[in-house]
């Protein structure tokens, strides 16, 4: 456990009729944000916008003794890596007196989360009445907006550069080379990518969400514990238009993924694919002695064995 390089994550979750892009803005017509894909469009939220949920779950999780800063009004963060788990995991440009500016990449990649169905033939317009306007008589009245919403079963993922969590890298100008450097205790880096991997199970700021509830956590995960950075988990999941999963393809990739895998965890609730696909992939993952479980205990377990893992 111990050459652990990286964590990577995949998931898919099904949404209800919503809309889930962040800024609400102050426009009447709220679109979602759509890819297009041989002239079909696919709803798709941006990776930015799942970092945000991300970085506020984990926000909401914290004890009173750890710390997240909060952006200034020029956006910029504390920089404190040993401090600050905000800009630690997800990385910050910020300027520092007589130094300039200083960039940090995150060691937390988080993709898009990608509608897998079209646009067309899974979506509405919604109106919600929005009360914030004040007239001249001060009197508070509302506004229609309409708002696209949309089902559909999302794809997302996010990968850990475990060696970069608590880390810096320090050049060493005469050799021209990078050595990554440990500026916290271990433990508290794992606690810290315990975090991360908590966070996922609670997902729940998307904006909207103040007028429309919906649960956008994993309904099927795939969790691998690698000893090569690598971000081949995420084409583990393939569904075409009526949700018939690529089987052959997440046998492939799976098994290219455990060659360098210490451990990998599943979850999947019942009724999200199909009858034959959920048969297919609980035996997939019996042949290699792995425990099919919820979303929730596979995130669990995998947040666990980081702290049972021996020093
Ligand atoms: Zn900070």
């Amino acid at each position: 456990m111990n050459d652990l390089k990286g964590i990577s994550m995949v998931w898919l979750s099904e949404t209800d009729l919503t809309n889930l892009n962040a800024g609400e803005g102050e426009s009447n017509y709220i679109d979602v944000k759509k890819y297009k894909k041989d002239g079909t469009e696919y709803p798709y939220v941006s990776g930015q916008a799942m970092r945000f949920y991300l970085r506020e779950a984990i926000r909401r999780n914290l004890s009173e003794d750890e710390y997240m800063c909060v952006p200034d009004d020029k956006g910029e963060t504390c920089g404190d890596i040993s401090k600050c788990i905000n800009c630690d995991l997800f990385g910050f440009m910020t300027t520092v007196k007589g130094k300039g500016a200083i960039t940090r990449v995150s060691p937390v990649k988080v993709s898009p989360a990608i509608g897998l169905f079209s646009f067309d033939e899974n979506s509405n317009v919604d109106f919600l009445t929005r009360r914030h306007r004040i007239t001249e008589s001060s009197k508070m009245e509302g506004d229609i907006v309409n708002v696209e919403v949309g089902t559909n079963i999302y794809k997302d993922g996010i990968s850990i550069d475990l060696l970069r969590v608590g880390s810096e890298e320090i050049i060493d100008e005469d050799n021209r080379t990078v050595k990554i450097e440990p500026k916290i205790d271990k433990n508290i880096i794992n606690s810290r990518i315990q975090k991360v991997i908590e966070g996922i199970g609670f997902l729940s700021d998307y904006s909207k969400q103040a007028r429309l509830l919906t649960d956008f956590t994993p309904d099927a995960i795939a969790i691998s514990f690698q000893n090569r950075y690598s971000h081949r988990l995420q084409k583990l999941f393939e569904l075409n238009e009526e949700g018939k999963l690529n089987t052959e393809r997440f046998k492939q990739i799976l098994d290219e993924v455990e060659e360098y895998s210490d451990q990998i965890f599943f979850g999947i609730i019942s009724g999200l694919l199909n009858k034959e696909d959920e048969k297919f992939v609980k035996d997939v993952f019996k042949e290699k002695g792995i425990e099919v479980k919820t979303p929730k205990e596979a995130l669990d377990d995998a947040a666990l064995s980081l702290t049972t893992k021996p020093e």
